[in-house]
């Protein structure tokens, strides 16, 4: 690469900024001019672009978050009436997924959250649900609207309007 000052052959050229504008120069012309922004030396067009590029590759992330699960707030009851439904006592519950029927029974009254693999064991003996998807609240609906839209924004929300 040439130096964009004296033309001299370097490999390292440094973007130096130069009465306004951005020079690439080798290492003895460097002192000629002052230190630019990252902004101004990769220039201000693949500036905009490498940000806009940064801001897809986030809310690309963003959408492949997983979906959450928690446990349901009634878990307790749900376990009850479905153990109650099969004909089973807390005992024979309690045997069939073998755990102590105190568990169990502390669950149904909700004075204990069952860990994921007791709740994996109650949904496969009563073939009920104890996990419900959560939308995830976070500040991403909100970011949405604040963010300022692109053209190429603009144009996807109107298609998507169709
Ligand atoms: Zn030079």
């Amino acid at each position: 690469m040439l130096c964009e000052m004296c033309g001299a052959e370097s490999a390292n050229l440094e973007p130096r900024k130069v009465s306004g504008s951005v020079l690439r120069l080798c290492s003895s012309c460097g002192e000629m001019g002052s230190q630019t922004s990252f902004r101004e030396s990769i220039g201000h067009r693949a500036y905009v672009s490498q940000a806009l590029e940064k801001r897809r590759q986030r809310d690309r992330y963003e959408e492949l978050e997983p979906d959450e699960y928690v446990l349901v707030s009634d878990y307790g009851s749900r376990v009850r009436r479905a153990r109650e439904k099969k004909g089973l006592g807390p005992a024979n519950l309690a045997i069939k997924i073998s755990e102590k029927k105190s568990i169990l029974t502390s669950v149904e009254a909700g004075n204990m959250k069952p860990n994921e693999k007791l709740i994996k064991k109650l949904e496969n003996a009563l073939g009920i649900k104890l996990l419900e998807k959560v939308e995830v609240q976070s500040s991403t609906s909100s970011n949405q609207t604040n963010k300022a839209l692109t053209m190429g924004d603009l144009l996807k929300q109107a298609m998507d309007e169709k």
